[in-house]
């Protein structure tokens, strides 16, 4: 996560009115403000959109890395979780 300052924090903001605070890696709720996780890792070309961001808590986001999830066909699905 390279990106920093209020940039950031407006996404997570944003993630958190969109998706809620359930974190969408492990499913638990995430206390405070969630961190804004890439659906598709921005090395890999993801955006900042928010259609590419989900709320996560910083250890599962941290633990992901770059990995691009087998649930890359939930993308469009973001309410069935
Ligand atoms: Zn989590």
């Amino acid at each position: 996560m390279a990106w920093g300052g209020n940039h950031a924090l407006r996404k997570r903001r944003q993630v958190l009115e969109v998706y809620g605070n359930i974190c969408w890696l492990c499913k638990q709720p995430i206390p405070g403000l969630p961190s804004a996780d890439h659906v598709l890792p921005r090395s890999k070309g993801g955006t900042d959109d928010i259609e590419n961001l989900r709320p996560a808590h910083l250890r599962c986001n941290i633990s992901r890395g770059n990995r691009v999830p087998k649930m890359k066909a939930q993308l469009k699905t973001s309410t069935d979780w």
